[in-house]
This record gives C-alpha cells, sequence and structure tokens, in this order.
C-alpha cells in the first residue's frame, strides 16, 4: 500500500566523511528539524559523493563507519523518522542512471565557474580536476530532483549547487516535459560557521571542527585552545569581538543573550580575559549538546532502532526514485523496446506456415 502524502517535500544530507559538527547544525541541521514538520523529508547520505575526493579503498573501507555514525547523529539531534526518510546514496540505482541524463544537459564552463568545487579540489590536495569532481554538483542535482524536492536546506557552501539544480531541472522540463519542481535553497542562520582555528570555515577535513557528539572534556579542551582576538595580550587590552570566533559561538549557541552582551561590552574596554569568555563559551556549548549526547548514546545501546531507521528509509527511497525514473523514462522516449527484429521474424512466420 502506498501512503499519499500532499507536502512540498524536502532534501538535504552529508557526505559521510566523519562525524556532524557544529557547523552542521547552524548551517543545515537546525532548520531540517524545524523543517520536517511542515515538508515530506530525505536525508541522504551521499556517500557515491564521497569518491569524488576520496575514491581510495582506504576511505572507501570507512564510509560504512561514517553512514552509521551520520545516522546516530541525525537521531540525536532530533530528526524523526516517524515522519522523514534517511538512507544512503549508492543503495539507490536511478542514481546512477539519472546523472548520466543530466550531465548531457550543462557545460563544462557552467561547472567550472562553481567556486566550491576549486576549494574541495584545495582542500583534498587535488591540483588537477577529476571529471567526477567536476561532476560534484549534477550528483547532488540527481538527489534533489529524484524524489522532485522543492526545498533543499544548506549551508552557504552550497549555494551554488542548489542553484545549478535549479537550472538541470528547469533545462529537463523545457527538453522533454514538466516532471521536476525547480528546488530552492534554504540557508541557515550561521551561513557558514568559522572553525576553532578562526581562518576557515569549520570542517570535518580541516581539523577545526566541534562535533555534537563530543564529550564534556573535549568541548572543554577544544574551546580552551580556540583562536581569538590575536592582537589582544592582555585581559586589561581593549579587545575586538567582531569576527572573533569565540563570540561568533556565543552568538550562535549561547541563549542567554544578557550574558553574551555583557561579556562582548567589557571585552571591548578591556574588562574580561579571554579565560572567562572562553570558560562560559564551554558551558553553554556543553549545555547545548548534553541532550543530544544522551539520545546518541541511547541508540548506541538500542542499535536496532537506527538500524531499522536506515532498512525502512532506504526502502522508502527506493519506490520514490522508481516511480520518478520511470516517468523520466516514459517523458524522454527512453524506453524502447530492444525487440527490434519481431516484425520480421513474424513476417518469415506467416510465408513459412
Ligand atoms: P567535508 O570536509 O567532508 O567536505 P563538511 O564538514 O564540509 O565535510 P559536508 O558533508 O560537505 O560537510 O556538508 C554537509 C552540509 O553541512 C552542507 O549543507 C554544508 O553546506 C553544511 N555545512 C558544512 N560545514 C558548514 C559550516 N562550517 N557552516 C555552515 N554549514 C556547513
Ligand atoms: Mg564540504
Amino acid at each position: 500500500m502506498k501512503m499519499t502524502n500532499t507536502k512540498p517535500r524536502l532534501l538535504t544530507g552529508d557526505r559521510p566523511t566523519g562525524r556532524l559538527h557544529l557547523g552542521h547544525y547552524v548551517g543545515s541541521l537546525a532548520n531540517r528539524v524545524r523543517l520536517q514538520h511542515q515538508y515530506e523529508s530525505f536525508f541522504i547520505i551521499a556517500d557515491l559523493h564521497t569518491l569524488t575526493t576520496k575514491p581510495e579503498p582506504q576511505y572507501i573501507k570507512d564510509i560504512p563507519i561514517f553512514v552509521r555514525e551520520t545516522v546516530l547523529d541525525y537521531l540525536a539531534v532530533g530528526i524523526d523518522p516517524q515522519i522523514s526518510t534517511i538512507f544512503v546514496q549508492s543503495a539507490i540505482p536511478e542514481t546512477y542512471q539519472l546523472n548520466l541524463l543530466l550531465e548531457m544537459l550543462v557545460t563544462v564552463p557552467r561547472l567550472e565557474r562553481i567556486p566550491s568545487l576549486k576549494e574541495m579540489a584545495r582542500d583534498a590536495h587535488i591540483d588537477s580536476m577529476p571529471f567526477g569532481l567536476l561532476g560534484y554538483p549534477v550528483l547532488q542535482a540527481v538527489d534533489i530532483l529524484l524524489p522532485r524536492a522543492e526545498v533543499v536546506p544548506v549551508g552557504k557552501d552550497n549555494q551554488s549547487h542548489v542553484e545549478l539544480a535549479r537550472e538541470l531541472a528547469r533545462r529537463f522540463n523545457n527538453l522533454y516535459g514538466e516532471v521536476f519542481p525547480e528546488p530552492e535553497a534554504i540557508i541557515g542562520d550561521v551561513p557558514t560557521l568559522v572553525g576553532t582555528d578562526g581562518q576557515n570555515k569549520m570542517s570535518k577535513s580541516l581539523g577545526n571542527a566541534i562535533y555534537l557528539s563530543d564529550d564534556a572534556t573535549t568541548v572543554e579542551e577544544k574551546v580552551m585552545g580556540m583562536y581569538t582576538d590575536p592582537k589582544r595580550l592582555r585581559a586589561t587590552d581593549p579587545g575586538t569581538v567582531e569576527g572573533n570566533p569565540v563570540f561568533t559561538y556565543h552568538d550562535a549557541f549561547n541563549p542567554s543573550r544578557a550574558e553574551v552582551d555583557d561579556l562582548k561590552e567589557r571585552y571591548r574596554v578591556g574588562k574580561v580575559g579571554d579565560v572567562e569568555v572562553k570558560k562560559k563559551l564551554v558551558k553553554a556549548l556543553n549545555d547545548f549538546l548534553e541532550p543530544f549526547r544522551e539520545k546518541r548514546a541511547y541508540y548506541l545501546a538500542h542499535p536496532t532502532y537506527p538500524r531499522d531507521v536506515l532498512a525502512n528509509g532506504i526502502r522508502r527511497m527506493q519506490a520514490e526514485a522508481k516511480e520518478t525514473m520511470d516517468i523520466v523514462r516514459s517523458i524522454t522516449g527512453l524506453e524502447y523496446s530492444f525487440d527490434l527484429f519481431a516484425d520480421e521474424v513474424d513476417l518469415f512466420g506467416e510465408y513459412d506456415g
């Protein structure tokens, strides 16, 4: 039996390259948890995307470990599998099929203009762009279009990818007929969260992340070692709040506006030390993360639940993908029979008879 759901759809997800961190939370996860009640939501663990920068077997070996961690992180932050679908990209064969069709609808110069791809290549120490990495946003468009999603909650670095998905949907619809909605990006409250190093965006691959699953001591160590205002040598020196990552995190995660305003005021005039500002951040972050840690520990101790969640999610998305590809095959005309000599055989049959 098929459940009919008339809500508009949402798709987004993550590469299984590590555990999820605070940047994922403010860039995308918070919106997912909120929007899953308004949209029929699909959350993809994009293992094939991992191959675009890490095709070597030693990385492939880690994928299942990180798929598991990602499912636990999703459940921990409040993605509700009763109403949302969690699945793994490579379990959906239609992904490869639609990818090939969409590849025909975009030019190489268009892809070369996408800034995040060059950054990704640089971060992965790749000096010449592989064909598959150039196709990263095409594959992402496939993920978005397969369930015919209308909204995509992502961080700022992914905005240009969703723009390409819009273009591909439009191009496909113009060429073959109306199949796909034009998806729209929904950017989080903090479009790009800076890393603990203060230099880059927080990222799994840059060693500057505070993970949602970090324990209280680890959070403390990371925060106490954080980059702050480099020009400030003593607690009595006036400090800079703007662009200071410690205050960026206070703004994003400390629920006490009064405390943050007071710290900022004293910091600007040299009436508070970095240690106090950081200690208050440790407290705020640990309060914020504690409920996630508890839920994560629960699911880790009850693994049949996350296992069923993933198995059901995969089955659900497989059915959706099949439905979409049936429409795609029919509207493009890519459904011809290969029994091309049937008529001739019949003709001879008549004479013989
Ligand atoms: P990797 O280092 O493997 O690229 P990542 O940490 O950049 O990993 P992704 O899996 O590429 O994470 O991103 C998943 C989602 O989280 C995307 O929507 C992305 O925009 C968002 N995101 C990741 N890092 C940040 C950040 N620092 N600030 C805001 N959003 C982020
Ligand atoms: Mg990334």
